[in-house]
C-alpha cells in the first residue's frame, strides 16, 4: 500500500502543522507556565536533536507545511540553532517559524534568519520591569526589549508579540502593549490563560480575562475592524486602520477554535499530542527507539494517530487542571 501524502483526522480535518517542543528547560519561570522549584527531566528521556530531525522530516513527508519550535526555552537548548538550520532546509516545508521568550535574540535573531526561520513569535506581557520579573520571577525587560529590536533590524516576514492576560496583574496595560506593538510595526495577540499543570501562588480562576474583556479595553482608545487574515493558527485577527499592526486574540475558553484545528504537537518526551487540552497522544520516542525502527513504521504510526484526535477540548479555570502537564513540556 502506498503511504497518503496527507493526514487526515476522522473528522476531516488535515493536519499540516506540527509544534515542537524542544526542551522542558527554561531560563524564566513564568508564573502561570512553571512552579518556582520545577524539576526537570533527565537527558535520556527527551528526543535526542537527532531524533527530533528525523521526526520533523518525517512529518514533513506526510505533508506537514509548518513547523513551530517552541519549549521550555527553545534558544537555551544546546544545539537549537544547528536543528533549525537542519529543518529550515527541508523540501516541502513551507514555513519555519518559532516561538521564544526573548531572552537570547540579541544574539541568535541573525542566526535564526539565516536558517530560514520565517516568523517569530515574541512573549511578552507587560512593559513594566519590575512586572516583568514578578510574572517571570527570573527575566529581565529590557533584555527581551533590545532581543526585539535585533528581530526587527534582521527584517523577518512578521514578528508578534504574544501576551498572557491576567486579571489584576497586566489587565490594565493591554492598550499600552499594543501602542507597543503600533510603534515597532509589529504584530501582537493577546491568549487566555489555560489549565495547564498545577502551579502554586497562583489562582487561575481569579486571574482569568477574557479576550472579550481585553477586546473591550481596546476599544476605548483603537480603532478594530475584524480581518479575514489567517496565519494558520487559531488567532481571531483585527486590524487597526492606518498602522502594520494586527491584533489577535487566542481564545480556548471563550471562543472554541477546534473545528478548524489543523495542528498535532510533539512533547520534549517524544509523545505524539494530538490535542492540547487532552491526553490522547502515542509514543514516538518508543518507535524511534525500538529495534525494528523504520520509516514505514514510524509513518504507519503518525498515519494511525490520526484516528484518535479529538474532537474538541474543554478547559475550566474553576476546577484543578485535569491536564497534569505543563506547557513548557507540551510546547504552547
Ligand atoms: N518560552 C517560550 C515563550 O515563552 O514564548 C516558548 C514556550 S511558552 C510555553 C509558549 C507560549 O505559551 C508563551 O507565549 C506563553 O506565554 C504561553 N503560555 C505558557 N503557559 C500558559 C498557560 N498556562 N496558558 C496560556 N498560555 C501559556
Ligand atoms: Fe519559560 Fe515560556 Fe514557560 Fe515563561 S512561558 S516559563 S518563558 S517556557
Amino acid at each position: 500500500m502506498k503511504t497518503p501524502k496527507k493526514l487526515i483526522d476522522r473528522f476531516g480535518r488535515t493536519v499540516d502543522y506540527l509544534r515542537i517542543s524542544i526542551t522542558d528547560r527554561c531560563d524564566f519561570r513564568c508564573v502561570y507556565c512553571m512552579a518556582e522549584d520545577m524539576t526537570f527531566l533527565p537527558r535520556h528521556q527527551i528526543l535526542s536533536l537527532e531524533e527530533i530531525f528525523i521526526l520533523a522530516k518525517t512529518f514533513v513527508e506526510l505533508g506537514v507545511k509548518k513547523i513551530r519550535i517552541t519549549g521550555g526555552e527553545p534558544l537555551i537548548r544546546k544545539g537549537a540553532l544547528d536543528l533549525l538550520m537542519q529543518i529550515g532546509a527541508l523540501e516541502g516545508l513551507h514555513e519555519l517559524v518559532l516561538t521564544t521568550n526573548g531572552s537570547q535574540l540579541i544574539t541568535a535573531a541573525p542566526i535564526l534568519k539565516a536558517a530560514n526561520v520565517k516568523r517569530l513569535n515574541i512573549s511578552l506581557d507587560t512593559l513594566d520591569a519590575a512586572k516583568f520579573k514578578e510574572l517571570t520571577r527570573t527575566g529581565d525587560l529590557q533584555t527581551v526589549l533590545n532581543g526585539i529590536d535585533v528581530a526587527k533590524k534582521v527584517g523577518f516576514e512578521r514578528i508578534k508579540l504574544n501576551a498572557v492576560i491576567l486579571k489584576n496583574r497586566n489587565h490594565n496595560e493591554v492598550c499600552d502593549l499594543v501602542q507597543f506593538a503600533i510603534d515597532k510595526e509589529i504584530d501582537i495577540s493577546f491568549i487566555e490563560e489555560m489549565p495547564l499543570g498545577v502551579v502554586e501562588k497562583h489562582n487561575r480562576a481569579e486571574a482569568y480575562y477574557s479576550s472579550d474583556e481585553i477586546r473591550a479595553d481596546l476599544e476605548n482608545r483603537f480603532a478594530l475592524k475584524k480581518s479575514t487574515d489567517n496565519t494558520g493558527g487559531p488567532s481571531d485577527y483585527f486590524s487597526i486602520p492606518n498602522t502594520k499592526t494586527r491584533v489577535g486574540f487566542i481564545s480556548p475558553h471563550s471562543h472554541n477554535f477546534c473545528s478548524t484545528c489543523n495542528r498535532v504537537r510533539l512533547t520534549v518526551e517524544g509523545r505524539l499530542l494530538l490535542c492540547l487540552g487532552n491526553e490522547h497522544s502515542i509514543d514516538l520516542k518508543a518507535i524511534l527507539r525500538s529495534s525494528d525502527m523504520n520509516s514505514k513504521n514510524l509513518k504507519q504510526a503518525i498515519i494511525e494517530s490520526m484516528e484518535i484526535k479529538p474532537e474538541k477540548h474543554e478547559f475550566n479555570v474553576n476546577e484543578q487542571p485535569i491536564i497534569l502537564r505543563y506547557m513548557n513540556m507540551t510546547g504552547g
